[in-house]
């Protein structure tokens, strides 16, 4: 009386019938938790270690005076190195979480989307910096979304960073939210940024699939979050669609189901009582 897991597939078998093909997977499904639980444990086992190391760290680089030495240089180094760890391991528990749980009903909310948007481009702008990439937004304030908002957050920062991430200094990031013709309710991050060879497509939402290794490094990425990214996608039944030229430009476009739309009047025309 376990519970086991089967595969079903109908196939056609002569002229006017068909046949029901099964397959136990129940092992495959076992391995898949088993492998689940043992990143999520490493992953949590990880976080304190990381979290004393990257203090210490901190610590002695504050007290070293002689800021242009070899010993500062490999502290600041072995800092980088530690909170790059620490990023890595925060993506994988967050990643497992979003694999393992399904979305409870509950944690579903309405949300502005408006103020969420706004939040992500200034976060993105500062992420830019010195890079002064242009940061537009292009939203309809009186579209809300019934959505999990951390997860949400996440997921649109996500998208909207590694436009940052991906595009020359200078060029320009667009993030768009719409209504489409079929009152799905939209989200477009797009960017002017180095774009995506075609055969990549398929695969930028495995966990660490990355066309340039060392530019993700460098811009500060884990590989993880298109995984991330799609997990959540998943979980709100939206689905994604990654449309690229090379050395043009990327667009990152979600699609949400329009039951999840909801229309509030915008602050500006309720005004004036
Ligand atoms: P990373 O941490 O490396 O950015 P992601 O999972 O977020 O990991 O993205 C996977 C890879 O997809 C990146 O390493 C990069 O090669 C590619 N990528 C993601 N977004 C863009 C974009 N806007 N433009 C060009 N390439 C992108």
């Amino acid at each position: 009386d376990e519970h086991r897991a089967l595969n079903l597939r109908m196939e056609p078998y002569g002229e006017d019938r068909s046949l029901l093909i099964g397959r136990d997977v129940t092992a495959l499904y076992r391995l898949q938790g088993v492998r689940q639980d043992f990143v999520a444990n490493v992953s949590h086992e990880l976080r304190t270690p990381l979290t004393v190391l990257a203090g210490y760290l901190e610590t002695l680089l504050d007290s070293e005076e002689d800021t242009q030495g070899e010993m500062f240089r490999i502290l600041t180094n072995m800092h980088q190195q530690s909170e790059r760890m620490r990023r890595i391991v925060e993506d994988l528990l967050l990643l497992s979480r979003l694999e393992t749980s399904r979305p409870d009903e509950e944690y579903f909310e309405s949300i502005d989307m408006r103020s969420l948007l706004e939040t992500v481009a200034h976060d993105a702008q500062l992420l830019s910096g010195a890079e002064q990439h242009q940061i537009q937004l292009e939203v309809d304030p009186g579209l809300w979304l019934i959505g999990i908002l951390r997860e949400l957050h996440s997921a649109l920062s996500n998208l909207v960073f590694n436009a940052v991430k991906y595009t020359p200094g200078g060029g320009t990031i667009t993030i768009r939210w719409y209504q489409n013709e079929k009152g799905q309710p939209v989200f477009e991050s797009q960017d002017t940024g180095i774009g995506i060879e075609p055969r990549h497509i398929p695969r930028l939402t495995e966990r660490f699939y990355r066309i340039d290794v060392a530019r993700s490094r460098t811009r500060g990425g884990t590989g993880l979050g298109l995984a991330i990214v799609k997990h959540v996608i998943l979980r709100h039944d939206a689905k994604l669609d990654i449309t690229s030229q090379l050395n043009q430009g990327s667009v990152f476009r979600v699609t949400f189901p329009a039951s999840r739309a909801e229309r509030h009047n915008s602050p500006s025309l309720t005004a004036g009582m």
